[in-house]
């Protein structure tokens, strides 16, 4: 191991594990070696990891839980790095809750609902953890992370830290206006209050549609392409015939025409490969250009061009 790789081992605290199969680490279960993965466990660490990686110009990608993700079979020679399993404090004051980037989404939501703070009902059972539903602007059955936001902390690739204001950063339909060389640490929120009963009404409504909709049974990152203006994606995926297509282990899902779904031994190729069949299919029968909404890591550009 390079030597600065090995200093920087021994300050951490938090873990690092070095050419570490990514497909450990996604929902797709997919993915080659990454150069180092980093848990850091604290922002300390964080800094120390970010500033190496500039001295040493080493590419430097964020991660929550992998579930937005494509990252490809060959890898990604740079560091990755992760809160999922360290920045965990949420704490409610009344109607405000604080939050670190970490926590996972099922709990934000659950204690949302146990202090009967309202609006994020809807978002149960969306995988993933807070740092990235705000990058993502989550959402679900009308609901969006970033409603109910009033301010982030990020930390850029400096080590520097900063506040920002709900009203510095744009937010749209699964796109935040946030700089992918700068991590978001933790969030506050202020919520209205609610009435249990409406809160669980809302919580077990959202459950009860996924589960109906989705393929959860098997390994996806949930939906692949953005809602075109005016239709869902999934409906023209499915209009173009392209239902239970497959390529190698990797399969549009018969139950959800948006979700790609890996059957095992899906490789990153297989789902690039659907990805560009289902982009030239429906712009042939419909003229529409798809957009991904997963993000993808380590494939040379234009690799998902119809
Ligand atoms: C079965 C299934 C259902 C899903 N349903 C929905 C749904 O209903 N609605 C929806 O919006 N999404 C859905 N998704 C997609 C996914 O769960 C969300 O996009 C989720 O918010 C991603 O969180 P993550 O922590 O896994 O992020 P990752 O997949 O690890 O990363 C996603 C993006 O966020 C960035 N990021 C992650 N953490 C940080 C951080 N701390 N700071 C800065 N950038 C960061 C990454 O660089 C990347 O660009 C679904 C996925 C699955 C598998």
């Amino acid at each position: 191991m390079d030597s600065d790789f090995k200093k920087l081992e021994e300050k951490l605290t938090g873990k690092s594990l070095w050419n570490e199969p990514m497909k450990r680490h996604t929902s797709y279960g997919i993915g080659g070696p990454a150069l180092g993965l980093f848990y850091p466990a604290d922002e300390k660490d964080l800094s120390d990891i970010l500033v190496l990686s500039q001295e040493k110009s080493i590419p430097v990608f964020f991660t929550g839980s992998g579930s937005n993700l494509l990252v490809s079979d060959d890898g990604f020679d740079g560091f990755i790095i992760s809160l999922a399993k360290t920045f965990k404090t949420l704490e409610i004051d009344g109607e405000n809750l604080y939050a670190e980037c970490g926590v996972m989404m099922g709990h934000f939501v659950k204690k949302c609902a146990g202090a009967q703070l309202k609006g994020v009902e809807s978002l149960i059972g969306v995988p993933g953890t807070l740092g990235g539903a705000i990058k993502m602007n989550a959402g679900a059955y009308g609901r969006e992370i970033s409603n109910f936001l009033t301010d982030l902390k990020v930390m850029n690739l400096s080590g520097n830290v900063k506040r920002l204001r709900r009203d510095e950063i744009e937010f749209d339909y699964r796109h935040s206006s946030l700089q992918d060389d700068e991590i978001v640490i933790s969030a506050r929120f202020k919520f209205n209050k609610g009435t249990a009963e409406e809160i669980h009404n809302l919580k077990s409504k959202a459950s009860q549609s996924r589960k109906m909709t989705q393929p959860l049974r098997f390994r996806s990152a949930g939906s692949v392409f953005k809602n075109p203006p005016e239709i869902a994606a999934g409906q023209l995926i499915d209009q173009a015939g392209l239902k239970g297509t497959r390529v190698g282990d990797a399969e549009i899902s018969e139950k959800h025409a948006n979700f790609f779904v890996n059957h095992g031994d899906a490789s990153s190729e297989d789902v690039a490969e659907l990805i560009r069949l289902t982009r030239r299919t429906v712009k042939e029968q419909f003229n529409i250009k798809l957009e991904l909404e997963i993000k993808t890591l380590g494939f040379s550009k234009g690799a998902f061009n119809a």
